[in-house]
């Protein structure tokens, strides 16, 4: 059994050193169950993360049957510094065939050996720039955590998995690369579910990327944009010994079957002879601290790879070549065998020529196609902007963007035709296919179209209830200013009408309405709604602004000063003598009195006014600095305008006011009688 185990490699050393030897280990397994057609790429990388001795090293033994240093518990000793790397020599499984080389995939495992980063700075650094090197190798990273650490943000150690979220967005937004997080919850005591751990996990890393420094341009990615998440539970090895050997073996059948853990999506597609060296640029970038470009760096790794393999043409020609007993051949014979030699030699060459070539070639189309797509997205906003500018009758908005969409993929398509220049036959012409490009290209205006769509929805909303607030106010400052009981009969009226008509142009024959921003049904509905809300409380807030104990006071008396001291000619009143006076100035102030209800309570013969929607929340919401009358809700109904205690106020005030009119004009007619 040993015979056969391969031990692990350290691949980067205590003193953060990329070991050399890592492309010897790896050329162990070039050849195996790498024909020649699968290019090389029937390998994967799984790497663990984790804190320190939880255990990660023990598991990944266990599951992969690789060596890894594991604490010696006796003495508690640490294990070497690094980053490891093995080949896995048997995959642990339920069905156990006895076949000990099972890993036909060639999974390659990662172990990273830190110190407890948290508390030293400098091993920080370590832990990052180990995130950063498994996150740019791995397809499956596996999060190591105890149970009992669930739902501690720090004890989970999610703080490195901040980091690496950030990084993985800093390296990955462009090309979009995905990769498994796989937890391995350890000490699963039985207590709490899986499923429940794994909404708790689910909803941590939910909030850790949300709280992102999320680089410029890549707001509006997702967490599922490039992370699938799966979740297992491992009982507890010193208490559950079985049962762990078993959960360990359910785990290995995962990653033997086919479909369950790997997925295309995840590879790296560098071939395996490439991978060291690949390993070893990444490794290189990290420590200099330079930005990763993955794309340039798969093309170098290829070139590479094409010199190799030219070397081996001429190695393998030289071979043959020196073989020959050329003294013993006939001359016919040294003819055929050197123009087979050459012949042989110019084929494999001639293809590695164009291999080198097209990678050349690749590398150019591939920035031209960057380039026609910023292209084409400018062209998609500039078209529409110029489109809005123009603010023509009738405009439609969504068929705007319909337009600008067309034009700009038509300009992507022409130009594309135009740089194509190989043949559709050609077999090499596959890595020429622009259209994902085209995809790309396609959801990028896909997504520019959902945030132009929001914004003018977000326009819609405040827009035009602007308007309508500024309109329909000119109109309640008249109605009120000579209030009577028909009035809010009639603004009832007039706020329908203003509405209808600020919204008549969404208004379609069905009088559904259509906002022109070719949304659903539904949402069409829904933002005909909100404006309607929007409405309703501008026009609570017209009223709060008009009927205030001032104002009404202001037109109370000078209602009651109109009938007391004008004849209904409208002429002033020439007093005869002082019981007119009395007469008259209990019916002035009756009269202006009678007024305070109707600015008190907006209502009609119906009753009390009520909004068509519910708008105390969002009016809450808008004016939120108005809580000091908290025990006083009334005011947050829409047509309770003044409140009992306003009223008496006014009252009072209404009262003094007038009082000092009546003693000045009886004084004025006993002085007139006397002179
Ligand atoms: P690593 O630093 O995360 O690689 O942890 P190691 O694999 O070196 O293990 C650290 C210590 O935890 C060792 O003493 C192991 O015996 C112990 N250990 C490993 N797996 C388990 C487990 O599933 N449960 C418990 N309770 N202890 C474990
Ligand atoms: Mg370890």
């Amino acid at each position: 059994m040993t015979d056969l185990e391969v031990s692990a490699i350290q691949v980067i050393d205590e003193n953060k050193v990329f070991n050399s030897l890592l492309v010897d280990y790896m050329k162990q397994f070039y050849s195996q169950n790498n024909s020649s057609d699968d290019k090389g790429l029937n390998y994967h990388i799984v790497s663990v993360f984790g804190s320190q001795s939880t255990g990660k090293s023990t598991l990944l033994n266990h599951l992969f049957h690789t060596k890894f240093d594991v604490m010696d518990e006796s003495q508690r000793q640490q294990t070497t510094k690094g980053i490891w790397l093995a080949h896995a020599n048997h995959i642990s499984s339920s069905n156990e065939s006895g076949d000990f080389a099972n890993n036909t995939k060639n999974v390659f495992v990662m172990d990273v050996e830190g110190t407890d980063g948290r508390e030293r700075g400098e091993d920080q650094d370590f832990e990052r720039k180990a995130a950063l090197f498994a996150l740019s190798t791995s397809e499956i990273l596996i999060i190591n955590i105890w149970e009992h650490q669930v739902g501690l943000y720090q004890g989970a150690n999610l703080g490195l998995l901040r980091t690496v979220f950030e990084v993985n967005l800093s390296l990955f937004a462009k090309n979009k690369q995905r990769c498994l997080l796989l937890f391995v919850i350890r000490d699963h005591v039985g207590n709490t579910s899986l499923e429940s751990l794994s909404d708790v996990l689910t909803l941590d890393l939910q909030n850790i990327w949300s709280q992102l420094n999320k680089p410029q341009g890549t707001e509006g990615f997702e967490l599922d944009d490039f992370f699938d998440l799966k979740f297992v539970a491992l009982a507890h090895k010193l208490l559950q010994p079985d049962k762990f050997i078993e959960d360990i073996s359910v785990l290995g059948d995962k990653f033997i079957s086919e479909d369950q853990l790997f997925n295309e999506g995840y590879h790296r597609a560098i071939p395996i002879d490439g991978w060291s060296m690949y390993a070893e640029q990444v490794w290189e970038q990290i420590e200099t601290n330079q930005d990763l470009d993955l794309p340039t760096q798969q093309i170098l790794v290829a070139r590479f790879r094409c010199d190799e393999i030219s070397s081996q043409v001429y190695e393998s020609f030289h071979e043959q070549f020196v073989k020959s007993n050329w003294d013993d051949l006939s001359f016919t014979e040294i003819g055929n065998s050197l123009k087979e030699l050459r012949q042989n030699a110019v084929q494999q060459y001639d293809i590695l020529a164009v291999q080198k070539v097209d990678l050349s070639i690749l590398e150019v189309y591939t920035s031209v196609l960057q380039k026609l797509i910023r292209q084409s997205r400018d062209l998609y906003l500039k078209q529409i902007e110029s489109s809005l500018t123009k603010k023509e009758a009738g405009i439609i908005f969504y068929q705007v963007l319909d337009n600008a969409e067309r034009e700009s993929l038509k300009y992507f398509n022409e130009n594309t035709s135009l740089i194509s220049f190989v043949d559709v036959d050609d077999s090499e012409a596959r890595s020429y296919d622009p259209s994902p490009k085209l995809r790309e290209l396609e959801e990028e205006l896909s997504n520019l179209r959902t945030e132009l769509v929001n914004k003018e929805q977000e326009n819609i909303k405040t827009k035009i209830p602007r308007k309508f607030k500024s309109h329909f106010k000119l109109i309640v400052q008249d109605e009120l200013s000579n209030i009577k009981p028909s009035s809010w009969e009639e603004l009832l009226d007039q706020f329908r009408q203003v509405s209808e008509k600020l919204l008549a142009k969404y208004k379609s024959p069905d009088s559904n309405y259509d906002f022109h921003l070719g949304l659903s049904k539904e949402k069409n509905k829904e933002l005909h709604e909100q404006v309607l809300i929007k409405f309703w409380i501008k026009f609570k807030e017209i009223l709060n602004d008009f009927v205030t104990e001032t104002n009404v006071l202001r037109l109370l008396v000078s209602k009651f000063e109109d009938e007391f001291r004008y004849d209904e000619e409208g002429l002033p009143v020439v007093w005869k003598n002082s019981a007119e006076i009395d007469v008259k100035f209990a019916k002035a102030r009756n009269s202006a009195l009678d007024l305070l209800p109707l600015f008190s309570l907006a209502h009609t013969a119906e009753g009390e006014i009520l909004p068509d929607y519910d708008i105390a929340h969002d009016e809450a919401e808008a004016e939120s600095d108005n809580e000091e009358d908290d025990g006083f809700k009334e005011s947050h109904k829409f047509a309770h305008l003044l409140s009992a205690r306003d009223q008496d106020a006014i009252r009072n005030k209404f009262k003094k006011q007038t009082d000092a009119l009546y003693v000045e004009t009886k004084r004025s007619v006993i002085n007139s009688k006397t002179e």
